[in-house]
């Protein structure tokens, strides 16, 4: 008997990567439903996902994409880090993580948005078991013995044992399944923009907390890096209205002593930091994942690393079980999800918090947590592997 298809809404990064793991793990078809057209195979896609920024892939993500064939292709145009750098302005107290003393080819690689994008949609398109219907929408779903029946704007119908929401952090789908979230608007922006330098990066990014919020610099080929600043609205917009060359002065002025010299700066970006959170993340017949599920701060790079570990986990449990929707086999999943997801999501949000706070104990403290990171390499390896997704 041929199955019902597994239907996902939302073609990002998030919907994108578990339409391919879901095929992996055994689910005879799938569908995706993205509102955004999917431009292949003639140039690589602009939607809301695969945009101007870059992705700090883990070493456990690219893992995952290895295990899919799809490794080499995104380290065609990827930049390995061979070293982590975190400090904080105006402070003592430095500390570094490196590939060699962890014994690892690279802790991770840094890609563009739309060359991940190009790679995944290429991968969907091939793959003759998963349906793309973009530009398409839910108009509608209702629930049905065995699942939902799930209405596309474009008129047709279809029915899944197990609907998934990747439609981001406003997911409409989310809504639909009668799962509510919580939203923190941080009041801060992440400004966003490629930079190019007058010297090599080495394989080197930088993390560097900045008395109005932290800095990431992160390798890119070609002698570039991305440029994530998170930091208040109304100094976002400050840094919005500068010139390139005061923007470059002002940011030079701001990294670490041994960094590289700046060139030029690309088309600067913004991104509200509204911080979401899924109530549930499961229900009888449906799921919710990627930011749908939980947006984090940017601060690390965690937020679609953390969400690769739920995708495979998911794919696991759901891709070849007969009966993907009940709610014991989905529990099962949230359950085996939970604590990885607790401990990213709280570091995530109190890391910035923490190095934002003035008083002179606090910014020792923050100056002893470098410091023994530095001293203690346990310490460090640690943080190091859990950065790493390993
Ligand atoms: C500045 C910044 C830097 C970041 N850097 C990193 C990093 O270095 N490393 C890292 O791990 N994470 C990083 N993240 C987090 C990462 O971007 C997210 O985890 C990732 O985008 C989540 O993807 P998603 O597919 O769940 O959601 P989204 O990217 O929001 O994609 C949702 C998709 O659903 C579609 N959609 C929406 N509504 C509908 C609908 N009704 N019907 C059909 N389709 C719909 C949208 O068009 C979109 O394609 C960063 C985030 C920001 C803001």
């Amino acid at each position: 008997m041929t199955q019902q298809p597994l239907v996902i809404v939302g073609g990002g990064m998030a919907g994108a990567l578990l339409a391919l793991l879901l095929r992996r793990h055994g689910a005879e078809s799938v569908v995706l439903i993205e509102s955004h057209p999917l431009s292949l195979p003639d140039a690589p896609p602009l939607t809301p996902s695969f945009d101007a920024r870059s992705t700090a892939l883990s070493a456990g993500t690219l893992a995952v994409l290895d295990d899919l064939g799809l490794g080499n292709a995104v380290r065609e145009h990827a930049a390995a880090i061979g070293t982590v750098h975190v400090s904080r302005q105006s402070h003592l107290g430095m500390t570094r993580m490196s590939a060699v003393e962890e014994g690892v080819e690279q802790l991770g690689a840094v890609v563009e948005n739309r060359w991940l994008g190009f790679v995944l949609l290429g991968a969907l398109f091939a793959d003759k078991g998963i349906e793309v219907r973009a530009p398409d929408t839910l108009s509608g779903i209702r629930r049905q013995e065995g699942g939902y029946q799930v209405a596309l704007a474009s008129g047709e119908m279809l029915e899944t044992p197990l609907l998934i929401a990747a439609d981001g952090a406003r997911s409409k789908t989310r809504e639909w399944l009668g799962i509510s979230a919580r939203d923190h608007d941080t009041g801060h922006d992440a400004l966003i923009a490629n930079l190019s330098l007058k010297a090599s990066h080495n394989g080197i990014a930088y993390e560097r907390f900045l008395n109005d919020g932290p800095l990431a610099l992160l390798p890119l080929p070609d002698q570039r890096m991305a440029l994530v600043w998170t930091g208040p609205r109304a100094q976002v917009n400050q840094w919005m209205a500068l010139t390139d060359n005061e923007a470059l002065a002002q940011l030079q002025g701001r990294c670490p002593a041994d960094a590289p010299r700046l060139g030029g700066i690309g088309e600067r970006q913004r991104y509200p930091l509204i911080l979401t959170d899924a109530c549930a993340q499961v229900v009888p017949h449906g799921v919710v994942v990627g930011n749908a599920a939980h947006t984090l701060h940017p601060v690390a790079g965690q937020g679609f690393n953390l969400a690769v570990r739920d995708l495979l986990a998911l794919a696991q449990t759901v891709g070849g079980n007969p009966d993907p929707g009940s709610l014991a086999t989905l529990q099962a999943y949230a359950q085996k999800r939970e604590k990885d997801q607790a401990l990213i999501g709280q570091a995530s949000r109190w890391v910035p918090e923490l190095f934002r706070v003035q008083q002179p104990l606090f910014a020792h403290s923050r100056q002893l947590g470098l410091v023994a990171m530095d001293i203690l390499p346990g310490l460090r390896s640690g943080f190091a592997k859990r950065a790493m997704g390993l």
